[in-house]
């Protein structure tokens, strides 16, 4: 429990300064400014008080009990000063103080001996090298932080670790007018991690939606753990940084290089359900949708404006999130015909143009709201001086209320006239969410509609794969590792493959001519022969691949031609192939990624890989949800159905052998690197042709 953390009932702050321009000073007066209702005790060696309260030579001086102790003094002395905590009974401290783990050898060392320390005495550490929290609770206003903004009250936590963007995130929900419940900003993270702030605020009530900030993650697992279990229950809205290594990385040709840390962090948030934003602007925005706004059903928004261009503005905009801006049915059209002003737009946007009034809102409000076909409401409205702008945001405000159907509000307006303040005030009290703009409004209406559709996806659980022989599998990656192979050879890589009931061309491997022409014999004609060698990666590159061999004569011949070309690089084997002429070409990969298991990559094969990168990623294990959305999710998805005559491929099977290999994957953890490519798919069968394994 982090109660001592997030809900001191009375704070030390160990090296608090008379000296108005430091932390030790600045992190008192937050607390006494801010309003925090519990005790404040300064620990100052000489200074008598600070800041006019009372101050303590030492911890064990303090006279009443102390939940939660700032720490702000030079590093050194820290291990010894949370010993003193431990024994004063103190459940929490907040280590401003850097000089840490993030110092090197010496300050990793440090950070070990506090922490040891802290353990035996029973004390939960925040950072160190961090900012600290806030909770605006009006019961306790706890304001343990260094940064200025001092926020609304409301229902939106922010976790960050970064201070920097912390800070950025909390001042731009302030200036949106959006409260705020929880801050936590934690550098270093040492002991209290962001996955156990995230399942605390999942039990918070007070919280309605989390935000989140992270450039990656030390342990990937706990956060996927933890992630899972709270996204169920509430929004979170998050984002990462890095993206243009992403696309760095995305450029790469190899699998291995393809997935990189970033695009499993945003794997991560799509696996649990956490909505990902780009922009830290968009995230903050829509937020205050959240923050207020029940989820909507479906996709479908109904638009009342009372100016034309800017519903067109925000038609676009929805429309482009993937949202639909539908027909109303005639029972709703007959109903506003009868209550508008006779020149309004009776369609979906409702333009009750710039003349209207509140009961006009209010009856168009009130008949999309009973309208089946719209599942949330997107508000245009326009302060035109000549109505009562007070009436129609009252008539807003109330059916924000109600709570039925999630409302927006693009609100045009000059707010530095009083009036407009007021008819602000009055959308603000109501809890509608209000923009400056109609792509603001759009998009933020837009998050709530992916968050809902993301509460509704439900992505199954694994499933297991009766007749897989893991025994068989691990012998062979055994083996391999034994003899200190790190490339598995053609034997192996297909041997796996069949263990786990993956389909491959029928395949032999021959160490000579006539090896070779008797397997090809056994296969049947045509065939392929590849030179099968650990020191080969692209075996076509290097002329390694001869296909459509029709005869004994020809797969001696190349067996001969390979060996004098290629077999200067080291022992070469001849992989002898079934040739399965004209599939799609696919391919079907996984990489290992630090702390997080295996990521699985699907997509166009062949040559196609290096031009179109037409691939998706997902964390194994890949559940069969997870594999469709993974063909589904392919820019040339309309490949696989066939274009033009050309025949599709049988997607379920391909949906099969990505969870079969994800199967193998999970058993396998040693692999490092694999891919299937190709993998040939046609109309009723896919089959690999070409498999490689790192280990
Ligand atoms: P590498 O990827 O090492 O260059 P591959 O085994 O993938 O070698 O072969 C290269 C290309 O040859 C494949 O992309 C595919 O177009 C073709 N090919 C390979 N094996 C077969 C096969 N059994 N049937 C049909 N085409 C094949
Ligand atoms: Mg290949």
């Amino acid at each position: 429990m982090l109660d001592a953390l997030f809900k001191p009932r009375a704070v030390a702050i160990v090296g608090a300064s008379t000296k108005e321009l430091s932390i030790g000073n600045v992190i008192i007066r937050n607390l006494q400014e801010y309003g925090y209702k519990g005790a404040i005790y300064p620990i100052n060696p000489t200074a008598p008080d600070v800041r006019g309260i009372k101050a303590y030579k030492s911890l064990s001086e303090v006279p009443g009990e102390v939940d939660l102790a700032h720490i702000i003094i030079p590093a050194k002395f820290v291990p010894q000063t949370i010993e003193e905590c431990g024994r004063k009974g103190i459940k929490a401290v907040v280590i401003n103080s850097a000089g840490f783990s993030e110092m090197g050898e010496e300050g990793k060392k440090l950070q070990e001996a506090f922490l040891a320390n802290a353990r035996r005495g029973g004390v939960r550490v925040f950072g160190p090298n961090c900012q600290g929290i806030i909770n605006t609770d009006p019961a306790l206003r706890a304001y343990c932080n260094f940064t200025f903004t001092y926020p609304e009250a409301g229902s939106v936590s922010v976790v960050a670790l970064s201070g920097g963007v912390g800070a950025l995130i909390m001042q731009a929900l302030f200036d949106l007018g959006i409260g705020m419940r929880m801050y936590a900003s934690n550098g270093n993270a040492c002991d209290i991690s962001i996955p156990e702030i995230l399942r605390y605020w999942g039990d918070d009530e007070g919280t309605k939606a989390i935000l989140l900030y992270t450039e990656g993650f030390s342990d990937p697992n706990e956060f996927l753990a933890a992630a899972r279990e709270v996204a169920r229950r509430k929004p979170v809205l998050a984002m990462k940084a890095g993206r243009t290594e992403q696309g760095a990385k995305a450029a790469s040709s190899h699998t291995g290089s393809l997935a990189g840390v970033d695009i499993a962090t945003e794997l991560i948030f799509e696996k649990t359900g956490i909505l990902s934003f780009t922009d830290e602007g968009a995230m903050v925005r829509a937020a205050k949708a959240f923050a207020s706004q029940p989820v909507p059903a479906g996709n479908r928004v109904g638009i009342i404006t009372n100016t034309g261009g800017p519903a067109v503005i925000a038609t676009d905009v929805l429309v482009a999130s993937g949202l639909d801006v539908p027909k109303l049915s005639d029972g709703s059209i007959a109903r506003l015909k009868e209550t508008l002003l006779p020149e309004a737009a009776i369609e979906n946007p409702v333009d009750v143009v710039a003349t209207a009034g509140g009961a006009h809102f209010r009856a168009a409000l009130d008949v999309l709201l009973e309208e089946d076909g719209v599942d949330s409401i997107f508000m245009n409205f326009v302060t035109a001086p000549f109505t009562d702008t007070h009436a129609v945001a009252r008539e807003i405000a109330a059916v924000s209320r109600m709570g039925k159907k999630p409302i927006v509000c693009n609100f045009m307006t000059d707010l530095t006239q009083e009036r407009f303040r007021i008819t602000e005030r009055i959308l603000k009290e109501g809890g509608v969410p209000c923009y400056a703009n109609p792509s603001d409004a759009a998009n933020a209406l837009g998050a709530l509609v992916r968050y809902g559709r993301l509460r509704q996806r439900d992505i199954g659980k694994p499933e297991s794969l009766p007749g897989a022989d893991a025994a068989r599998a691990r012998a062979v990656v055994g083996q391999a590792g034994k003899e200190g192979r790190t490339v598995l050879s053609a034997t192996d890589v297909y041997t796996i493959f069949e263990a786990y009931g993956i389909p491959v061309a029928p395949w032999n491997v021959a160490g000579t001519a006539d090896e070779a022409a008797a397997a090809a014999a056994r296969i049947g004609y045509p065939v392929v022969v590849k030179a099968d060698s650990e020191k080969i990666d692209h075996k076509s590159d290097m002329g390694g691949v001869v296909v459509n061999l029709r005869d004994a004569a020809a797969v001696r011949a190349t067996v001969q031609d390979l060996q004098g070309r290629l077999g200067k690089h080291g022992r070469l084997n001849f992989l002898v192939q079934k040739f399965l002429p004209g599939g799609r070409e696919l391919i079907v990969g996984a990489s290992a990624e630090r702390g997080l298991g295996h990521l699985v990559m699907f997509g166009l094969g062949g040559v196609y890989v290096e031009v179109l990168k037409d691939v998706v990623f997902k964390i194994a294990p890949v559940t069969r949800v997870e594999a469709r959305e993974m063909l589904a999710s392919l820019k040339a998805k309309a490949l696989l159905d066939g274009v033009r005559g050309e025949k599709g491929v049988d997607r379920e099977k391909v949906v099969d052998l990505i969870l079969r290999v994800s199967a193998l994957l999970a058993d396998l953890p040693e692999i490092r690197e694999m891919d299937l490519n190709p993998v040939m798919a046609f109309e009723n069968a896919v089959y690999a042709v070409d498999g490689r394994i790192r280990i």
